[in-house]
């Protein structure tokens, strides 16, 4: 009963913040009792602006309770392009037997995002580290500081493009080697920041059990030469492809 109490309270606090106003739609209750449960963990203390407002989540800035930045990652339940997600889960023995219905392909898809920013933190990949996951609300560091987070590669002058591909070459091996493909890999899942690449937006990333796998392997070459080549380096799709996929 209280915990009702409390946590109603805290809803319409936050529907009354500024920066959710423009929200109202994308926030269901039992996401706003995700985000309460991770207020109450410590996990976030208060909330920023938004950082990105897309069609499958948004992206915000937060605070935890020790004032340390974090980012929050919410996806929509009602996912305009859920199907397709449903179709990054199949064959992963990590999401093997889930329901097919939106609820349960988002809170899979938030929590596989989650593992495999761990997997691939771990495999030495530079990724945003991955603090907390509930339902379909994903805390991670934020890459970049307050009120100014990293652009994407997308959005600055590359200055060396052939080391900066040499480095994302060996992150796709290195997430390769760990049984991992990205999957949207281009210059708008890379982020720049002090001089580092960081991958972004891992959660339709695949294992090696995928049955496309190998397809998405050869689009995330391609993507990723294309953009190196537009900036001047010598790069080839095939290539790459060979470097990633050779042990
Ligand atoms: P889009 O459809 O725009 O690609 P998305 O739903 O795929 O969005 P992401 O790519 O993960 O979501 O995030 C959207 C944007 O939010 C990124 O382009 C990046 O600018 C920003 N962003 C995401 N995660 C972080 C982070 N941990 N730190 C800083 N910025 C981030
Ligand atoms: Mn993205």
């Amino acid at each position: 009963r209280r915990r009702d109490r409390e946590f109603e309270q805290f809803r319409d606090r936050l529907k009354d913040a500024d920066q959710f106003k423009v929200l109202d739609g994308a926030f269901d209750d039992a996401t706003f009792a995700a985000i309460y449960k991770l207020v109450q963990d410590g996990y976030i203390g208060a909330f920023g602006g938004p950082i990105s407002t897309g069609k499958e989540a948004n992206v915000y800035e937060a605070l935890d309770d020790e004032g340390g930045d974090v980012a929050v990652k919410i996806y929509r339940i009602n996912a305009s392009n859920f199907q397709q997600m449903r179709e990054y889960l199949e064959g992963d023995p990590r999401f093997e037997g889930i329901r097919g219905d939106k609820k349960a392909v988002v809170l899979s898809w938030t929590q596989k995002e989650y593992s495999n920013l761990r997997r691939a933190a771990e495999a030495g990949v530079r990724v945003p580290e991955p603090i907390a996951v509930q339902r379909n609300v994903l805390v991670m560091e934020l890459i970049g500081q307050e009120g100014d987070a990293a652009p994407t590669l997308a959005d600055v002058d590359v200055e060396n493009p052939e080391t900066a591909f040499e480095v994302v070459r060996e992150y796709m091996r290195r997430l390769y080697d760990a049984g991992l493909v990205h999957g949207d890999l281009s210059e708008y899942n890379l982020v720049v920041y002090d001089g580092e690449l960081v991958v972004i937006d891992v959660g339709q990333a695949v294992t090696i059990h995928h049955n496309n796998h190998d397809e998405f392997l050869q689009r995330d070459c391609r993507n990723v030469a294309n953009f190196f080549e537009r900036q001047g380096a010598d790069v080839d799709a095939e290539a790459l492809y060979d470097y990633v996929i050779e042990n």
